[in-house]
């Protein structure tokens, strides 16, 4: 593939790069570590979270697991724990899964060939190349929401980013622009100069050391470039959660493998399709009978969350009930515990979980 750099503009681009890196890079807890497992547990939780949010969940992660090893020999509701809060609990799952790989397959040490990275749990083609590069100093280009914007504007590239053809084009771009050494410190400076610089609604143009070099902003297009992905479709989606009682202790369920929330533990909630109050009554006893067996005796209604859940918008209506009788474990045999309220601290919770959990 023939791309419309040559050798003087990708030095150039370098030199500026580097200098503004070296002036300008955030002091981050996962920076100036070549440990591959700091830097892949950051690499993982930085996706689809801020870094501000992602900060105080890795320190804590870290100190509480500080190996790949640890991790391995973790249960998994700790992780899950570690993790709550923080959303897309599939990763934490998955890290947990690729450390035990990890010490079944290479002894506990991180690989080194992208081939056996990728095939880890949850490791694609970005965390592969951004781990072996920052950790170990491998050539690997990297491609994930900044620097698909940074080189989609350094090219005023007008397709569809998310196409074959814009995906093949960048990668490409993203891996001629890598110098022979210091890879790691080079692709963090091009995520830096995306999330700081070359920002998505106010590209800073005037402060950029690309200036002069990108052709979207020589020729007026750093506003129109890279072209807005179709927007998403949502759904309004209406459930209900119970806080069913029991001398003193409330009901959880486990979601199970395949689920939502796969590993956490919830107050018992389903979608429901009524509006009237009585019927609502009649969703509510005959959904915590499918799903845990108990009978209830519907209360309150004591709070409404919204919140949203990929391209779900979801009202979730929470209420109070009392148990009644218990026959068998319901349709859905989900694991289920009676817990005190002081219990629920100790127990992975969704943040809607938690949040209900603190009117228990
Ligand atoms: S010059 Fe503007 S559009 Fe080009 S990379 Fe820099 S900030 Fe982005």
């Amino acid at each position: 593939m023939t791309l419309p750099f040559d050798s003087a503009w990708l030095r150039t681009f370098r030199r500026r790069l580097r200098a503004w890196y070296d002036r300008h890079a955030r002091d981050l807890p996962w920076r100036g570590t070549r440990d591959p497992y700091a830097i892949w547990l950051s690499e993982i939780m930085l996706q689809q979270t801020q870094v501000e949010t992602v900060k105080p969940y890795f320190q804590r992660f870290l100190a509480a697991l500080p190996s790949i090893r640890a991790l391995a020999e973790a249960d998994e509701q700790q992780v899950l724990r570690l993790w709550e809060g923080l959303g897309y609990y599939r990763r934490a799952r998955q890290l947990h899964q690729a450390a035990r790989q990890i010490v079944a397959d290479h002894e506990g040490r991180f690989p080194c060939d992208p081939q056996s990275v990728q095939r880890l749990p949850g490791i694609g083609r970005y965390t592969a190349g951004a781990i072996l590069s920052m950790a170990f100093d491998q050539r690997r280009p990297i491609l994930e929401a900044n620097t698909v914007r940074v080189f989609s504007r350094l090219l005023a590239y007008s397709g569809q980013t998310t196409s074959a053809a814009g995906q093949k084009l960048l990668w490409a771009v993203a891996e001629a622009v890598l110098p022979a050494r210091d890879v790691g410190r080079f692709n963090q400076a091009l995520m830096e100069l995306g999330s700081e610089v070359c920002r998505g609604r106010a590209p800073a143009c005037e402060v950029c050391p690309a200036a002069g070099l990108c052709y979207a902003q020589l020729h007026g297009l750093q506003h129109e470039i890279p072209r807005p992905k179709p927007r998403p479709q949502f759904e309004e989606v209406a459930e209900a959660a119970v806080l069913v009682r029991r001398r003193g202790r409330v009901l959880l369920i486990q979601w199970p493998e395949g689920r939502r929330w796969a590993g956490l533990w919830d107050f018992p909630r389903f979608v429901v399709h009524s509006e009237k109050e009585a019927e609502i009554q009649r969703e509510l006893v005959a959904n915590v009978r499918r799903l845990t067996g108990v009978t209830i005796s519907p209360g309150e209604h004591r709070k409404t969350l919204r919140h949203g859940v990929t391209r779900f918008r979801i009202t979730l209506d929470c209420y109070d009930a009392e148990y009644v009788s218990h026959n068998g474990g319901g349709t859905e045999n989900l694991v289920q515990k009676w817990l005190r309220p002081a219990e629920l601290e100790h127990y992975p919770l969704s943040s809607t979980g938690r949040k209900l959990a603190r009117l228990v």
